[in-house]
């Protein structure tokens, strides 16, 4: 489903190339919950903002869903995107919104929603992530969970089939992770959604991947089940 070809990434800063991601294949399988652990820098968000492009490669393919991302225009990228929702550490809700209208902004910026569809869709949302009650709050009135259930609601508002996620649950508190884990659980499992996230926390792997990378140094230094890859000495 996410397949990268030899695909590379160096940063240019001030005329020096910062090398954040070694040629790398991988093969995210359909379905699948796929975690990336590793240090700080060893390249976790700069493989997973390469998926939808947030990041431009400097070398390689990306295929997704036999879509080359790599080669799209602008038009196309655009249009894939709606494919492809994202969830972030520190949330990136707009402040001045109301969490009704935060889960809305995709599907208008998308264009092609009448604003009855919208609504519906947006309260569709709201009984998923569990926040029907809260729907004309300002994020600021909100506890981290609830920030991140509007992170998640609004990153599923085009019907995407892939998630990304970076370090989502990096900024909550234990109780409040394990609650919005069981929730990417659930729209893994309902919904069919493919998830990628990325992590420096192994418990957030044990708890929902199926499998993981371990990267170091802009390498993926092991790969498989996450049964697998831990059980080692
Ligand atoms: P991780 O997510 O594992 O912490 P990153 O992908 O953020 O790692 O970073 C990988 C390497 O790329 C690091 O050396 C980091 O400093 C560098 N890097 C990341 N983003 C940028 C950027 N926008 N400009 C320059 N260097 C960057
Ligand atoms: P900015 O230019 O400030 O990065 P954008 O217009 O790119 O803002 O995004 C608007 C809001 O949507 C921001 O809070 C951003 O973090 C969030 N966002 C951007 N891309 C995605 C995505 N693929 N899925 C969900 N939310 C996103």
């Amino acid at each position: 489903m996410i397949e990268f070809q030899q695909v590379h990434k160096a940063y240019t800063v001030q005329g020096r190339q910062i090398p954040a991601l070694q040629p790398t294949d991988l093969h995210v399988r359909r379905g699948e919950v796929f975690g990336l652990i590793g240090h700080s820098g060893a390249g976790k968000s700069t493989l997973l903002r390469l998926i939808n492009r947030l990041e431009e490669p400097s070398g390689g393919r990306i295929i997704i869903n036999g879509i080359e991302v790599t080669a799209l225009d602008a038009n196309g990228l655009r249009s894939f995107r709606r494919s492809v929702g994202m969830i972030f550490q520190h949330f990136n809700l707009l402040a001045s919104k109301t969490v009704a209208e935060n889960i809305a902004m995709p599907m208008k910026l998308a264009g092609g929603h009448g604003s009855a569809d919208i609504a519906q869709r947006v309260r569709e949302l709201l009984v998923r992530v569990g926040l029907s009650e809260h729907a004309q709050k300002y994020p600021a009135q909100l506890s981290g969970g609830q920030k991140q259930r509007v992170g998640i609601a609004r990153a599923l508002a085009t019907g995407p089939d892939i998630l990304l996620c970076d370090e989502a649950t990096s900024a909550l508190d234990p109780q409040t992770t394990a609650q919005v884990l069981q929730l990417l659980a659930e729209i893994n499992r309902e919904l069919g959604l493919t998830i990628v996230l990325i992590t420096h926390e192994m418990d957030v792997i044990r708890r929902v991947c199926d499998r993981v990378g371990v990267m170091d140094g802009g390498v993926i230094v092991e790969l498989g089940d996450v049964a697998d890859v831990f059980l080692h000495p």
